[in-house]
């Protein structure tokens, strides 16, 4: 009655390690890294090393619920599934022939699970074939990957991680790699020990990563782009630029090449970054002369209104420098566009209505305030995601869900901030309750998750429920198949996956896409862009209205440049996530929100003391948008006027019941329409003793 299942870890997170759970008589009685898999190497993270007591909480959502008190309240009362189903099936159907059609639903979901099937199959076809909203899956990596697609294009390919530890040089630019990225980061701890690797981290906060690192350069938030044009100044007027490449591969190099000969002296970017002449002169000339060369580039300089543009000018460095001609050097933002599943098959796009709404996610504050073109939002169907703690703007979501006209449905494990709006909840599977096959974007390993033991208490997945409630809406079953069939779809894609044959997958767990040993993806050229050349000068950029030359596109909300900003909202604040935390996942866990801690705001000593503030103290952290309580952190992470809030805590556990997004704008970025999380101005300031949440009133303190 004992057996090891292999498993898939499901969060969002490039690492997708493979993970061994042990069952014994149908429970599952100990997880670990699977030493046999070549990324994970035996080594999970603290997240997900306590993965059992999540699966096995007494706070998991075990019955489908009806609310019965007020919307945020959280008051609801069991019921069963065949109830919830055809109540939302009823609403839905409702909504669909009233005025406004399909339109006036919306799903909305990100990646609680990154699996192919419970992330995003049945759902696009069930909501696809209903003809609701779409949903613009924007909250995370979009602005970079259209900057980068611009630059290198589709597939968006980078380095072979598993050619790291050959590195001589490697830059972790607004990348975290140490908690985000954990197994890369032991393959540059291992090309540090083979060769000496120097590890140069770019990053206004001082993470775990700088801090491990040989150089943290700390720049302005939302400047890296005039950093990339200013490196490439140095490169070009130094004569350290590969011409060869640059000729055979490249497009627009005389015009980057004036560009930033003209607009981007190093004396100007030293002053837009923060950094010292000399500190952009040396890694310049380290960049070029130093082979192979790694620029891991993550999601944090993403996060401002030149976010995209960002990404695009650090793309460049590699074709300026040469540095794709080397195994393991170039840029790597993210493996997953080298994977070829069938996503077409999986969510059917064909079913959309012409005409159909999309909705980008980042503007959900606006999409409930009936503030977006086309009908009112009258039902939203969220899972995979905590809208009421991640999404921008948080006051004002929140101000749309306790709509009374608005039908919510939330599908979670645990009764996240979200949940309390809802009109029906349904208790979601966790990943051992459940079949599914997943990509990366950290490595090449296409891995199956077997289920390693049945449902607990009445959950089940987001694919039987969609199943379910296609079946209550009359829907063609044939659109709604089992699992074996979408694993094979999914795997019916390009070559790169079609080799691998389903069974071959379920036997062996874990198999690399048909790649070349050590994947080169442009040691030759070979851009999948339209010219099949690194757009250093991109025509589509210009016919989509955007600079065809890489820039430096401001912050929206710089307090350094704008002084009508600063004098209200002085601060720079950026919000990266905290260890214990994926996002909001584990938020409401008590073993990972008490190592946590409280909700901080890390700041500059000189700030704080303009502000009559010491560490340890509680501070308001707000703008016009709204404010959060937090505790103030004084630990030398931090150039002056920058602050760092980490999160993210769930609001309902935080101190006034609002969290770090209260403050974030629902703005877009220069292209992609990726989030302003870290383009967010604010004031940092002492309480009055009447704006302190109750809880912390007595002796300010918890
Ligand atoms: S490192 Fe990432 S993929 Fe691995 S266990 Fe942790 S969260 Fe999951």
């Amino acid at each position: 009655m004992s057996k090891t299942v292999r498993c898939v870890c499901p969060l969002d997170c490039p690492d997708t390690c493979s993970m061994l759970v042990n069952v014994e008589n149908g429970r599952a009685v100990a997880l670990r890294g699977n030493p046999d898999h070549p990324f994970t190497r035996g080594a999970l993270c603290g997240k997900m090393n306590h993965y059992l007591e999540v699966v096995y909480s007494e706070d998991r959502l075990r019955t489908p619920l009806k609310r019965v008190g007020r919307k945020g309240e959280g008051k609801f009362e069991a019921i069963s599934w065949d109830e919830a189903l055809d109540t939302i099936a009823r609403r839905f159907r409702e909504i669909a022939t009233g005025p406004h059609g399909p339109l006036a639903i919306l799903p909305y979901s990100y990646y609680g699970t990154m699996g192919k099937i419970q992330a995003a199959s049945l759902d696009r076809r069930f909501f696809h074939r209903l003809g609701a909203s779409t949903l613009g899956r924007t909250i995370c990596a979009s602005a970079g990957v259209a900057g980068y697609e611009y630059t290198v294009g589709s597939g968006r390919f980078g380095v072979d991680p598993y050619a790291v530890p050959g590195c001589r040089l490697i830059l972790n630019w607004g990348s975290n790699t140490v908690q985000t990225n954990t197994h890369l980061w032991s393959l540059m701890v291992e090309a540090r020990k083979n060769n000496g690797a120097k590890i140069v981290t770019i990053d206004p906060y001082r993470s775990e990563t700088a801090q491990r690192s040989d150089l943290h350069l700390s720049i302005h938030p939302g400047t890296d782009a005039a950093l990339a044009l200013g490196l490439m100044h140095v490169i070009f007027a130094r004569g350290l630029e590969d011409a060869d490449y640059l000729s055979r591969y490249c497009t627009g190099v005389d015009e980057l090449k004036r560009h930033v000969a003209e607009n981007y002296p190093v004396s100007k970017v030293a002053a837009i970054t923060g950094l010292s002449t000399q500190e952009i002169e040396e890694l310049a000339v380290e960049l070029a002369t130093t082979r192979p060369c790694l620029i891991r580039l993550n999601y944090g300089l993403q996060r401002h209104f030149g976010g995209g543009m960002a990404v695009r000018a650090i793309a460049c460095l590699p074709a300026v420098t040469g540095a794709w001609r080397d195994p393991g050097g170039g840029t790597l933002l993210t493996t997953s566009g080298t994977y070829d599943f069938d996503d077409h098959a999986l969510t059917r796009p064909d079913l959309i209505p012409p005409g159909t709404r999309n909705v980008n996610m980042n503007q959900l504050a606006e999409a409930l305030a009936g503030e977006l073109p086309g009908p009112p939002v009258q039902a939203l169907y969220v899972y995979n995601c905590n809208p009421a703690a991640v999404a921008p703007n948080q006051a004002k979501v929140v101000q749309g869900l306790v709509r009374d006209d608005l039908f919510t449905v939330v599908h979670e494990l645990f009764a996240t901030d979200t949940v309390d709006y809802a009109d029906i909840v349904l208790p979601a599977t966790s990943q051992l309750e459940h079949e599914d096959i997943h990509g990366s974007y950290g490595h090449y390993e296409v891995m199956h998750n077997a289920k390693a033991i049945e449902p607990l208490h009445q959950a089940k997945c987001n694919a039987d429920v969609f199943r379910a409630l296609a079946g209550k809406m009359g829907f063609e079953p044939e659109l709604f198949p089992d699992d074996a069939t979408l694993i094979r779809e999914a795997l019916g894609g390009g070559p790169k996956v079609r080799a691998i044959a389903p069974e071959d997958l379920i036997e062996r767990h874990s198999v690399r896409m048909g790649l070349p040993e050590v994947f080169m993806p442009y040691a030759n050229g070979g851009f999948r862009t339209p010219s099949g050349k690194c757009e250093l000068y991109s025509e589509r950029m210009k016919a989509d209205g955007l600079p065809p030359l890489p820039e430096y596109t401001p912050p929206a909300e710089n307090p350094r440049d704008r002084a009508d900003l600063r004098e209200k909202f002085p601060i720079a604040l950026v919000s990266p996530p905290k260890g214990q935390f994926l996002n909001s996942t584990f938020g409401g866990n008590a073993f990972h929100a008490q190592r946590a801690g409280d909700p901080s705001v890390e700041m500059h000593e000189e700030d704080a003391k303009t502000e009559g503030l010491t560490a340890g103290d509680w501070a308001v952290v707000e703008n016009d948008r709204g404010r959060f309580v937090a505790r103030v952190l004084l630990n030398g992470s931090v150039s002056k006027g920058v602050a760092c809030a980490r999160g993210i805590h769930w609001s309902k556990r935080s101190p006034g019941r609002t969290g770090i997004n209260s403050t974030t704008s629902s703005g877009l970025t220069d292209m992609g329409g990726g989030a302003l999380f870290f383009d967010n101005a604010v004031r940092i300031r002492k309480p009055k003793p009447e704006e302190m949440p109750e809880e912390l009133q007595l002796g300010a303190d918890r």
